[in-house]
C-alpha cells in the first residue's frame, strides 16, 4: 500500500471521439492505494516461457507472496525462486553481488534446462540499490551462449500487479533478433494461454496471414524477430513500456479493441483485416461460426447479469475492456470503472465502445472510493484480494480481479468463461441467501 497526498481532480479526457465515454470527465485520484506488486506476474509468465526461470532477489515477504500465489495453481511446475536478501546484505556486511553470483551458478549447474534467467528486482533489492542490470550483464557474459540472463523490476513501489508482465516483456524486446529488411510480419504481444494462442493463429491463418509471431514465445530460442516492417497488436492493455520499446525498434501498432468477448475479438480481427487488406466478406465468413458460438455461450449468463450494477476498483488494468464487454454483451450497468492507469491511445477503441456517460476513475484514493462504492450499493464489485474480504464481510458481493489473469479469457471460445467469472459470485450469493 502506498500512502500519498489526497487530491482528487475531475480532469476532462483528451480526444474528441464521436461516441463512447472518452468525453466525460475522468476522476483522477492520487491517494492511498491497495494493489499487489509486479512479482505476481511470474505466476503466469513462468508457465508461458517453458525454459525460463524467474529468480526474485527479494525478502522473505516476497517469497511468502509467491508461495501463497502459487498455492492456488496446483497444475504448475514451479520455475521460480527467491534469493533472500538477509540482514547481513541489508547492513552492507556481505557483498550482495558475490552472493547473487554464487546462487545463480548453483542454480544453473543444477538446472541445465534453464535457457533464459530473469533476475527479478523487488522493493528490498531497490532499497539497497542492488544493480541487477549490471549483474544480469555480467552473468549473461559468463553463461553465454547456454543461458541468457535478463533483469526487470517486480517491485511494489508505484506499480500494479500486471506491470510485472510489461516489465518482463520490455526487458525481452532489446534482445529480439533483427528481422531482415522489408520482411513484413505480425507480432501478437502479451501472454496468452497456449490453447488461446493456437486459436488466434488459426483465425489469422484463415485470413491468409501466415507470418505471425507471439511475444513472448514458448521457448527462449523461439523469440520473434523484429524490425521496421513489423506490425504489432496488443492482447493486453497493460503493456505500455513493451509497446514503447517495440516502437523504438521501428514496429508499428495496429489499433484495436482488446480481444475480450465476441465484440472485442471481432473488433481485434477486424483491425488486423483492415491493416492487411482482408475483405469484410472473408472476415465475416471466418468469424461467423465462432461469433455464434461466443454469443450463445455469453447469452447463458445474461439472465444473471443483465441490469445488475457493477463497480470496478483499479487493479488489473483490464477494467475498461472488461467493462465494455459486461455492458455491451451482458447488459450490466457500470457505476464506476476504476483503473490504475488510463492509457488513452491503447484503450481508444474500447473507450469509444463504452456506454455514453460511463464514470471512469484513474488512480486511487481508497477511502474515498470505498465511500463512493458503499453509497452506490452495487450488486458486484471487482477488486483486489485486499479489499474483497472486508467488502464481503459487509455483505457486498465481489470478484477478484486477479482471476482475470489466471484464467484464459481472450478470444471467441473463452467469451462464455469470461461471462461466467462474473455470474459465479452472484449465483453463489443468491444460494447463500436462500
Ligand atoms: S516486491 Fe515489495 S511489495 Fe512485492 S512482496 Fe516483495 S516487498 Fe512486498
Amino acid at each position: 500500500m502506498i500512502r500519498g497526498q489526497l487530491d482528487s481532480l475531475a480532469i476532462p479526457a483528451h480526444g474528441t471521439p464521436k461516441t463512447g465515454c472518452t468525453t466525460p470527465p475522468v476522476l483522477r485520484e492520487r491517494g492511498q492505494r491497495e494493489v499487489f506488486c509486479g512479482l505476481t506476474g511470474i505466476m503466469w509468465l513462468h508457465r508461458k516461457i517453458q525454459d525460463a526461470f524467474f529468480l526474485i532477489v527479494g525478502s522473505r515477504t516476497c517469497a511468502h507472496l509467491m508461495q501463497s500465489a502459487a498455492g492456488v495453481m496446483i497444475f504448475a511446475e514451479p520455475r521460480f525462486a527467491t534469493a533472500i536478501i538477509d540482514d547481513r546484505d541489508l547492513a552492507g556486511l556481505a557483498d550482495a553481488n558475490e552472493e547473487l553470483d554464487r546462487v545463480v551458478m548453483r542454480l544453473l549447474e543444477r538446472r541445465p534446462d534453464i535457457k533464459l534467467l530473469f533476475l527479478v528486482g523487488s522493493c528490498p533489492s531497490e532499497v539497497i540499490k542492488l544493480d541487477l542490470s549490471r549483474a544480469a550483464r555480467r552473468l549473461s557474459e559468463q553463461m553465454h551462449p547456454a543461458v541468457r540472463v535478463l533483469n526487470y523490476s517486480g517491485s511494489g513501489i508505484e506499480t500494479t500487479f500486471t506491470q510485472g508482465e510489461d516489465a518482463c516483456l520490455a526487458a525481452l524486446v532489446p534482445t529480439l533478433p533483427e528481422a531482415p529488411a522489408g520482411e513484413a510480419s505480425l507480432m501478437v504481444v502479451g501472454v496468452l494461454a497456449d490453447a488461446v494462442e493456437d486459436q488466434f493463429r488459426r483465425l489469422l491463418a484463415a485470413m491468409g496471414i501466415e507470418k505471425v509471431s507471439f511475444l513472448p514465445a514458448r521457448r527462449a530460442h523461439e523469440m520473434p524477430a523484429l524490425g521496421a516492417s513489423t506490425r504489432y497488436i496488443l492482447v493486453q492493455p497493460f503493456l505500455t513500456d513493451t509497446a514503447m520499446k517495440l516502437e523504438q525498434r521501428g514496429a508499428k501498432r495496429i489499433e484495436a479493441p482488446f480481444p475480450l468477448g465476441a465484440q472485442g475479438m471481432f473488433g481485434w480481427l477486424e483491425a488486423v483485416a483492415k491493416a492487411y487488406g482482408v475483405s469484410p466478406l472473408t472476415l465475416e465468413n471466418i468469424t461467423r461460426a465462432p461469433m455464434e458460438r461466443a454469443n450463445r455461450a455469453v447469452s447463458r449468463y445474461r439472465d444473471t447479469l443483465a441490469g445488475r450494477r457493477i463497480f470496478f476498483f483499479p487493479d488489473s488494468q483490464l477494467e475498461v475492456p472488461i467493462a465494455r464487454f459486461l455492458a455491451n454483451e451482458l447488459g450490466m450497468n457500470l457505476i464506476e470503472v476504476g483503473t490504475p492507469y488510463l492509457h488513452r491511445q491503447h484503450l481508444a477503441a474500447d473507450l469509444a465502445m463504452l456506454p455514453q456517460g460511463t464514470q471512469l476513475s484513474e488512480g486511487q484514493d481508497v477511502d474515498r472510493q470505498l465511500d463512493r462504492c458503499r453509497k452506490s450499493d452495487p450488486d458486484l464489485v471487482v477488486c483486489g484480494l485486499g479489499l474483497a474480504n472486508p467488502l464481503e464481510a459487509e455483505g457486498i458481493t465481489t470478484k477478484w480481479a486477479i482471476e482475470l489473469v489466471f484464467t484464459p479469457i481472450q478470444g471467441f471460445e473463452q467469451a462464455g468463461d469470461l461471462a461466467e467469472l462474473f455470474a459465479r459470485p452472484l449465483v453463489r450469493r443468491a444460494r447463500l441467501e436462500m
